[in-house]
């Protein structure tokens, strides 16, 4: 039996964060001066091993472990591995900020990593830097030239825009699907960071606008079947390798589709990205039947997803670097 929510839809992807710990601090994802630490009870990889039994069991089928920087956690090499020999669990992949994965590239492949979606906002260094603040584009473009050559299909990128930041940088990130087999989506700023309310609507760009300068420079975008549970449609540039993707989360939402749970790293599950609402599911790793446990808790949670998740500006309990995009 799928596991269903309350409306119908089917889960089939986990999102795990494996840390609250980033060695970047991207301005979009938290305010300055978060605190960084992986406090005690933070997700192990015993506890993974017992969540992907159950969600496979379930027929969660696709992982992606995410952060936090997820190559900072030292036994980011175990938790892969617990995925990729769970029965039932067929996609295995990273969203990373690629600084680390030159470095670490071989335990992860041979742990069976498959793919990675890299995040990459500009390739200006500066615009980079300011984004990221103080952070090196050299390592990432690096790590995506790295992942070309290992064959890793598809490499993902992912960037999001931001007004009067990094807006002008669209066309040459778009220009990256030319040549090579990327795919580079451009996802909508949300309000995920606390950021001053006045200050977001200001920089917020609609998907819309983003894809219109694309086509003003390339010419119309050719369309590209996607799956509907995909968070991105997908266009293609006339004769360009890879594709260009618009995941208009706020302008667009594709609630509807949703096909994902998330578990944070300090073990709540979150059904909704966009909504505070989480189930503490601690209790149920150390429970004397762990999978047992957590195939109820899974269940609970999906029968407390939400129809929608809200996009409006607020201030969140949990800023973006905590929940894992
Ligand atoms: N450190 C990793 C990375 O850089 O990709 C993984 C964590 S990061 C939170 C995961 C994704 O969330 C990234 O692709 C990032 O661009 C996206 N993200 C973060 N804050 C966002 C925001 N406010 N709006 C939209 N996407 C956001």
């Amino acid at each position: 039996m799928p596991l269903t929510d309350s409306y119908g839809r089917v889960l089939k992807d986990l999102r795990i964060s494996v840390t609250p710990r980033c060695n970047y601090h991207c301005l979009y994802c938290h305010p300055l001066g978060m605190q960084m630490s992986d406090p005690p009870g933070t997700v192990s990889v015993t506890d993974i091993k017992h969540l992907l039994s159950a969600a496979a069991a379930l027929g969660m089928d696709a992982v992606r472990f995410t952060g936090g920087e997820p190559l900072v956690r030292r036994e980011l090499a175990d938790m892969i591995a617990a995925a990729a020999e769970t029965p039932g669990v067929k996609d295995v992949a990273v969203t990373t900020n690629g600084s680390l994965f030159r470095k670490r590239h071989k335990e992860l492949l041979a742990a069976g990593l498959q793919r990675l979606n890299f995040s990459l906002d500009a390739l200006d260094p500066q615009i980079f830097a300011t984004l990221t603040r103080g952070a090196d584009i050299k390592q990432v473009l690096d790590a995506i030239e790295l992942a070309l050559e290992l064959e890793l299909h598809p490499v993902k990128i992912n960037a999001v825009v931001i007004g009067g930041v990094n807006d002008s940088e669209v066309v040459a990130l778009a220009a990256l699907s030319l040549e090579k087999p990327l795919h580079v989506r451009f996802i909508e700023y949300m309000h995920l960071n606390n950021a001053p309310f006045e200050e977001y609507r200001r920089q917020f760009v609609p998907g819309e606008e983003t894809r219109r300068r694309i086509e003003e420079r390339f010419g119309p975008l050719q369309e590209v079947a996607t799956s509907p549970s995909a968070p991105a449609r997908l266009w293609r540039i006339a004769a360009a390798k890879g594709t260009v993707g618009f995941i208009n989360s706020v302008s667009q939402p594709f609630c509807s589709n949703c096909s994902r749970l998330r578990l944070t790293s300090d073990k709540k599950i979150r059904p909704c990205l966009l909504t505070d609402l989480e189930l503490d599911v601690s209790w149920a790793f150390t429970a004397a039947d762990p999978v047992g446990a957590l195939r109820q808790a899974l269940l609970t949670a999906a029968g407390k997803k939400p129809e929608k998740g809200s996009t409006l500006p607020t201030i969140r309990q949990r800023v973006m670097l905590g929940i894992g995009g």
